[in-house]
């Protein structure tokens, strides 16, 4: 885990010190929530902390504050979204769920119908 200032060095990181431009959709002073580059959906926002946690693996350093105010966010950005007909909530956590980038991130998926299971 590191400071907000000097986040992990991923280009989530990057995004959280403003060295690589986002399509933010609410930010605050723990999280920022911005447009997925490859939306899986029509709707694609990721929610992160400005801490630098490489994920979910890291959720007792995270702590229930923080992953409590992430997924508040995660709501916020789906309102502001217009997702008022649902919406989905992911998390990838390691390899086997393909996880391609380590800085914790939550998925917010809408905008279609979505099939479950997932893949
Ligand atoms: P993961 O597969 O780790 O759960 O999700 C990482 C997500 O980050 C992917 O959906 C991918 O499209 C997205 N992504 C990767 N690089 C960037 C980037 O530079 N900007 C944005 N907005 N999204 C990115």
């Amino acid at each position: 885990m590191t400071d907000a200032g000097r986040s992990s060095d991923t280009v989530f990181g990057a995004i959280v010190r403003g060295e690589i431009l986002a399509d933010v959709v609410y930010e605050d002073e723990h999280c920022i929530a911005f447009r997925d580059l490859n939306p899986q959906a029509p709707v694609h926002v990721l929610v992160i902390p400005r801490l630098g946690l490489s994920g979910l693996q890291d959720a007792e350093q995270a702590g229930p504050e923080l992953l409590g105010r992430l997924m508040q966010a995660a709501k916020k950005a789906a309102d502001l979204e217009g997702l008022e007909d649902g919406w989905r909530l992911v998390v990838n956590v390691g390899e086997d769920a393909g996880q391609t980038v380590a800085h914790l991130h939550l998925h917010v998926l809408g905008g279609r119908r979505l099939a479950w299971p997932p893949g």
